[in-house]
């Protein structure tokens, strides 16, 4: 058992993070306020103390009560809504948004390297799949994120005829795409209809992943700022706060950490003042969940998000960055548009490294295996997946992904 389960009154750290993807219409913001409740509540307490984690996202622990038999499944309450006996905790989750805007599918992609599984949001209103339905779950394929559940949102619109045949077109777009058994749980969010069953399925689909504390620290930054008003005085100035997941190891309060591949591509080292998650603040953070990391640094270096990309680690453990990698390219099986399967030399591309997203020229290609030269450095491991997308017609379109050699 961790320090986490174990203890209900101290800060709780979750331990898994689960995207909610979908079509921009699905109904995820509806959604993520079933799951999670007082989830606006909950973010202005964090900008109370001063310190906030700004990504897309919202926590929720997951309880159960034994004395109901069915579907005894519930968030942020210790008693029982139905019978009102004492429920049993059974973990803090962490929901990831993703935009369903296409325009910003680099966002999605960067948000996909933090999820170790995904709800699938799809409007029982609409045909499925819709464009978006069908990037996001090519990011999910290319992120290596195979746990999923669909939450077939809006039935209360549809007579049962339409919701019957629009649970069958679900099942054939995920059968498609490699995706078999997927739970699909009919859902109407605004009146918190089936929430039980959904986190029912959620709690038999994603389990929390193994975390390997001995393995050196490993954190992706997804999101930085500056938490300062403007006109705090110079001695109440907090430092630079860094968001994001644990990827493995741990971090405590004091510890020295390096960020890399740095602002300027190269590293900087700064000490870990505070480490805060949405129930409150911990003196050592381990994988799972957002956290936020207050650190000495200059605010002003951590402001809008100029760190996010950022790979955190302990001094000297990260690898050199680089600003050319070679990768095998793997084409998307079904893209939303008829873009050609193909990058050519001197073409420009986006790259989604991590939460990391840059430029990148082709310097050459042969369709299998490309060498691409980077606008900024960037920190990869040998066989990690970039996701790869293209212009087209105004428009960044996801078309590949590469395997790093
Ligand atoms: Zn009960």
């Amino acid at each position: 058992m961790t320090e986490r389960k174990k203890s209900r009154t101290k800060p709780v750290q979750a331990e898994v993070n689960i995207g909610l993807v979908g079509h921009v219409d699905a109904g995820k913001t509806s959604l993520v306020e079933a799951l999670t409740g007082k989830w606006v509540d909950t973010h202005s307490e964090e900008l109370k103390r001063g310190i906030s984690i700004r990504i897309g996202y919202a926590d929720a622990s997951f309880f159960k009560c034994e004395k109901c038999d069915k579907h005894a499944y519930f968030t942020n309450s210790e008693k029982c809504p139905k019978c009102n006996a004492k429920a049993k905790f059974l973990r803090r989750v962490s929901f990831v948004d993703a935009p369903g805007h296409e325009t910003l599918m680099a966002t999605m992609l960067s948000g996909a390297a933090l999820m170790n599984g995904a709800v699938l949001v799809v409007a029982a209103n609409e045909p499925c799949p819709q464009p978006q339905t069908i990037e996001h779950l090519n990011a999910l394929e290319i992120s290596g994120v195979k746990k999923i559940v669909v939450a077939q949102n809006k039935v209360d619109l549809v007579e049962k005829k339409e919701a019957e045949r629009n649970h069958e077109e679900i099942a054939k777009f995920l059968s498609e795409f490699g995706y078999k058994n997927v739970p699909i749980v009919p859902t109407a969010a605004h009146f918190r209809g089936n929430i039980d069953l959904l986190i029912e399925e959620i709690e038999r689909t994603i389990p929390t992943p193994k975390s390997d504390l001995k393995k050196p620290l490993k954190m992706y930054c997804g999101r930085s700022f500056d938490v300062n008003k403007p006109g705090t005085k110079i001695n109440e100035l907090k430092g630079g706060v860094l968001g994001g997941t644990i990827i493995s190891g741990k971090v405590k309060v004091g510890d020295t950490i390096e960020i890399g591949p740095g602002p300027m591509g190269k590293k900087i080292i700064t000490t870990v003042k505070r480490i805060n998650c949405s129930s409150g603040e911990l003196s050592e953070a381990v994988p799972g969940g957002l956290i936020a990391i207050e650190t000495t640094l200059d605010p002003s270096i951590a402001q809008n998000d100029q760190l996010k990309g950022q790979i955190i680690g302990k001094p000297g453990t990260l690898p050199e960055p680089t600003s050319e990698i070679s990768v095998g390219v793997h084409f998307i099986k079904r893209s939303v548009t008829d873009i050609a399967p193909e990058i050519k030399t001197n073409e420009m591309l986006v790259l989604t490294i991590g939460t990391m997203t840059s430029i990148g020229t082709i310097l050459s290609s042969n369709n299998k295996k490309a060498k691409i030269a980077l606008k900024k450095p960037v920190i990869v491991e040998k066989g990690q997946r970039i996701a790869i997308s293209k212009r087209e017609k105004m428009k960044w379109r996801l078309v590949a992904y590469g395997e790093i050699e």
